[in-house]
């Protein structure tokens, strides 16, 4: 299997410490010996490898950049580096490792109570135990706050009803994050899976994410403990702090997409030869093409290491992240359909992955904001005026 030399125009590597670099090569490396040898018959299979959750935990993806309970203590910009590598491999990887993290570990850290800390972290940190976020509703994606779930108190228990879907990880998961309607607002509660009247269920069928678990959540009279409330989350404003961790992720790892799909396009039309043995990169359409690519890319890794390094210096706001993962989801499906273009028919086939690719970052396009969505968050961060309405 040949190894990823990676895609470097512009020095922007001399832009990383030694440590970055070496974490990026051990994402590197295991994405090439143990992700990319399966995931073609994955995506086929609609299968998520559950046998690589471990690895996850041992190499310290799982929460990379949260401190305490086994987690890694990565800096940001080493997270960044490992989603890149990640989603190299395939957005459904990524998603999981994101949803783990950034979902379910960081609310954890950040909201829950000493018990909740100790009961899930150590064991989510190593892969021991899963968790899911249950945001999305049928009727409520781009506008959450409109969610119909409801919790309702019972002496010291609380009851949900609702339902939840697009969920990641929903059936694989040994805990969900719902976040429910109360009387005070927006809470999130820890549901245990066989807790009765809380069934998961898989969403079939889907030509995107194949490498990825899938799921409706549903809850009828499900009755938790008060203690399943995170009692530090309060509002909307909780669940959106988690999703800024993810996208700050996804805007890193669809990077690692576009540079599968351009290096497979380079390297095919220098080889592949049409009309007087000419290789078709020889050709100025194809040349535009592959120069549109290298410069997106390039603007996308310096707009992600700048998120990188702002986030690191506690410095990095919502509309930021907006910025990354609107531009650099859009600039890697562009890469996508571009890289698919130039390999003719070869384009369409599982052999390359480039179709893959593609099929996935319409997912990433529509998850954790809709283009449009970070549209209006950067419109109303440079005029003042929301437009969501
Ligand atoms: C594979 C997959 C995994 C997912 N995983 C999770 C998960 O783990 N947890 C979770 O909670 N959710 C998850 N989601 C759900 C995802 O976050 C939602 O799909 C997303 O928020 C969009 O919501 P929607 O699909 O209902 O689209 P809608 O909100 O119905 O939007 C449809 C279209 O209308 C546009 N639109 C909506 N409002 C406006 C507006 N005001 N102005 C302009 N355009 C607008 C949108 O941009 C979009 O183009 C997942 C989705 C997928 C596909």
């Amino acid at each position: 299997m040949a190894r990823f030399p990676g895609v470097d125009y512009f020095l922007i590597d001399s832009q990383f410490s030694e440590q970055e670099l070496l974490v990026r090569q051990t994402a590197r490396q295991f994405v090439d010996d143990r992700a990319i040898p399966i995931v073609r018959d994955c995506f086929r299979e609609a299968r998520f490898p559950r046998e690589l959750i471990s690895e996850f935990g041992r190499l310290g993806f799982l929460g990379a950049n949260l401190e305490g309970y086994g987690c890694a203590g990565m800096s940001n910009v080493e997270y960044g580096l490992v989603m890149q590598e990640l989603e190299r491999g395939d957005s459904g990887l990524r998603s999981f490792v994101s949803v783990q993290g950034a979902l379910v570990m960081y609310p954890i850290l950040c909201y829950g109570s000493q018990e909740q800390k100790d009961r899930w972290l150590s064991k989510m940190q190593s892969g021991q135990a899963i968790g899911c976020f249950g945001l999305t509703e049928p009727g409520f994606g781009s506008n959450p706050a409109g969610m119909k779930t409801r919790a309702r108190q019972d002496g010291n228990h609380w009851i949900l009803n609702g339902e939840k879907t697009w969920i990641t990880n929903g059936t694989l998961a040994d805990v969900a994050i719902v976040w429910a309607r109360t009387d005070d607002g927006i809470r999130g509660f820890l549901v245990e899976k066989g807790t009765p009247g809380f069934t998961a269920t898989d969403i079939h069928g889907k030509l995107s994410m194949r490498v990825s678990v899938t799921c409706s959540l549903v809850l009828s009279d499900v009755r938790v403990p008060a203690s399943a409330m995170l009692p530090g989350a309060n509002g909307l404003k909780a669940p959106l702090s988690c999703l800024s961790q993810a996208r700050f992720g996804i805007g890193w790892g669809v990077i690692g997409a576009a540079m599968d799909c351009y290096e497979t396009a380079r390297q095919y039309t220098i080889l592949r030869k049409q009309f007087d043995e000419k290789p078709i990169a020889s050709h100025q359409l194809v040349q535009e093409k592959l120069a549109w690519m290298i410069t997106e890319i390039t603007k996308a890794q310096l707009l992600a290491l700048q998120a990188g390094r702002v986030k690191d210096e506690g410095k990095i706001e919502p509309a930021h992240i907006s910025m990354l993962k609107r531009n650099n989801v859009a600039i890697a499906l562009e890469c996508a359909r571009l890289s698919r273009d130039l390999m003719g028919a070869n384009g369409i086939i599982d052999e390359y992955p480039i179709m893959r690719h593609m099929c996935n970052l319409e997912t990433v396009k529509t998850y954790e904001g809709t283009e449009h969505i970070h549209t209006l968050v950067i419109g109303e961060r440079v005029t003042g005026i929301p437009a969501y309405k």
